[in-house]
């Protein structure tokens, strides 16, 4: 591809909505550019290298057995009706009606499409197993679109599906997922990890979610530093370490104090001067319409995915400020101690890490008032449910094997699940097995968000001056440029190994811009491809052209007889540049 002909308008300012290095990144480099609100355009350059990322995957998951097919975007309600998700889903899905008033949605994802097809026609055990994946465009009417690529409204995803026998088969489908997972994205060129997951609203029992280690990363990911647990801080399960449970010798009298405007843990642990360890954080939050009272200690977060599995609700939100009028409460000064009769009719769940603790501070259920001296069990003898519902965080013991867990920061490329028959009984997908026993087939389904691996591979490589592709990935291996333009045995030394590179089958970019040299460099830079050949006269003159590598600083002078001899080397894994001189 010739430069000058490639569509890839670059930008010299960041754009002002974008947050993350990525967004910033392809936005600049002529990647992308949005039409609306989490919807994209993908140019040439991010087409190639999503691309990229589709022919690994594509590759692995052939290995692996599974087949591609590709299914309809748009789906009729009826199916999500007999799944029971037209009801469940939710806003993010888009719905429309047709001209006769028909319900439709764009495809969020496909369980009832193929549990719908592979009803029709697989009735036996024999035909089983299958696996079937996709590549295509999905919608998701995401409530914040945020980060560009990585939380879109239309994204693309690949999407793929077991259907087995029985159990068994099924968890030996996940594991050949698993292991295919792994080598996708090790051949892309991420530092990532796989870690134990909430299955969401898809559903199923078993699930691991596959994290790229990025600072911008939404997702908390917890990691024990002795053994191999890693989970979503959100599954992580906790158990409390070692420190005795009533640690406190003495009990305090309670005591009301006047807390005036201190709302937050941090103001009170301040005026009070007590540790935020001390201090209770009374949250009110409604689960499928029901208030529930959830208490942690002030350092802890609470963790609604598990409050959510604990009460084995569909929805958990935090209350609005006036939910917790109505419930005759306080915000800021919320309390377990004298609380409102209606919010004492409503459940209260207690994090087990303030189980037995005293002399701790609470909301008085009055405005400015807090009381000090609380001792739970003496105090509160009507809270009796206590249970794990906290965020795990660095420093929290490991339910494997006590070690210490360390937080990262990921960003979710992939999923998968064990599905078992949640699908397929609702849909009624039944096989006759060995023993003429009809029996619902068990699956497994398996995402991997192909846009969204394209902007954690820049969150992961990238430098000030712009991207930094990993090899596999890169739109161009190869960017040949002139250092003059003007210059007859430049620009035919430039044609010659332009040419060469396409007779060899390397993807390569030329810059043949009428351009200073400064200004092609800046773009090389921006765009990210891994090998750069540029071209001088001064050069010519001894033989020898500027190899450098994207990801380094050095520059190598190559003899022109040898450069695309020494390209090749290096693009099929060999080091080749260093026996050049600098
Ligand atoms: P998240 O927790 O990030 O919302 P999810 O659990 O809803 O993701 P899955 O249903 O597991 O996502 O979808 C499979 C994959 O699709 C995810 O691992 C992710 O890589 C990608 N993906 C999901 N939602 C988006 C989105 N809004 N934009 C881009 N990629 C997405
Ligand atoms: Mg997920």
């Amino acid at each position: 591809m010739r430069a000058s002909r490639l569509y890839a308008p670059t930008l010299k300012e960041t754009p002002s909505d974008a947050e993350v290095v990525s967004h910033q990144l392809l936005t600049r480099g002529g990647y992308i550019r949005k039409l609306t609100a989490g919807v994209y355009d993908y140019l040439p350059l991010a087409h190639r290298v999503l691309r990229n990322i589709e022919e690994i995957i594509r590759q692995e998951l052939n290995r692996a057995g599974a087949q591609e097919l590709l299914m309809p975007t748009v789906q009729p309600a009826e199916i999500w009706e007999e799944s029971g998700r037209w009801q469940k889903y939710g806003p993010e899905l888009l719905r429309l009606k047709d001209r006769k008033g028909s319900d439709f949605c764009l495809g969020p994802t496909h369980e009832e499409v193929i549990v719908d097809l592979v009803r029709r026609d697989v009735r036996s055990w024999r035909q089983l197993p299958i696996n079937l994946y996709q590549i295509q465009g999905k919608f998701r009417d995401e409530i914040r679109p945020r980060a560009g690529l990585m939380r879109g409204r239309e994204f693309i995803m690949k999407d793929a599906y077991s259907f087995d026998v029985n159990e068994e088969g099924a968890l030996q489908s996940y594991d050949a997922m698993y292991k295919a997972y792994q080598r996708i994205f090790t051949r892309c060129g991420l530092d990532f990890r796989p870690v134990e997951a909430d299955t969401g609203s898809i559903g199923g029992s078993r699930s691991h979610e596959f994290q790229v280690l990025a600072e911008s990363g939404e997702d908390a990911i917890v990691s024990c530093d002795s053994c191999e647990f890693a989970a979503n801080v959100e599954q992580a399960e906790l158990v409390i370490r070692g420190e005795s449970l009533s640690s406190s010798p003495e009990m305090k009298v309670l005591t009301k104090v006047h807390t005036p405007n201190q709302k937050s843990i941090e103001a009170i642990s301040s005026a009070l001067d007590v540790d935020k360890k001390s201090c209770v954080k009374t949250l009110v939050m409604i689960a499928d319409d029901q208030a529930v009272m959830v208490l942690v200690r002030g350092d802890h977060e609470v963790n609604d995915i598990k409050v959510k599995k604990l009460l084995d609700a569909q929805e958990i939100r935090m209350a609005t400020e006036e939910e917790i009028k109505e419930l005759g409460l306080v915000s800021g000064f919320i309390g377990p101690y004298q609380a409102s009769n209606q919010a004492q009719k409503a459940t209260w769940l207690v994090d087990q890490a303030l189980k037995g603790k005293v002399n701790l501070v609470v909301g008085a259920n009055e405005l400015d008032y807090h009381f000090s001296g609380v001792s739970l069990e003496r105090d509160c003898p009507q809270l009796d449910r206590y249970a794990d519902v906290r965020l795990a965080e660095a420093g929290d013991a490991c339910p494997r094997c006590r070690g210490e867990l360390r937080a990262f920061k990921g960003i979710e490329v992939g999923h998968v699940f064990y599905l078992g028959t949640k699908y397929t009984k609702a849909m009624k997908c039944n096989i006759l097995d060995e023993n003429g026993q009809e029996t619902p087939i068990v699956m497994g389904c398996y995402g991997i968000g192909v846009t969204r691996v394209m902007a954690a591979a820049i969150e992961q490589n990238h430098d000030q001056d712009g991207i930094v592709w990993p090899v596999s990935l890169a739109p161009f291996k190869l960017h040949i440029l002139t250092l003059q333009s003007n210059k007859e045995d430049v620009v035919s030394c430039a044609e010659g190994f332009y040419n060469e590179a396409l007779d060899m089958g390397i993807d390569v970019l030329y810059d043949d811009r009428d351009l200073r040299a400064g200004g092609k460099f800046k773009d090389a830079d921006l765009i990210g491809i891994p090998f750069r050949i540029a071209i001088g006269g001064r050069g010519l003159k001894e033989g020898v052209v500027e190899v450098k590598k994207r990801s380094e600083k050095t520059v190598y002078k190559v003899p022109t007889t040898q450069v695309m001899q020494v390209i090749a080397q290096e693009l099929a894994g060999q080091n080749a540049l260093n026996s050049f001189t600098e």
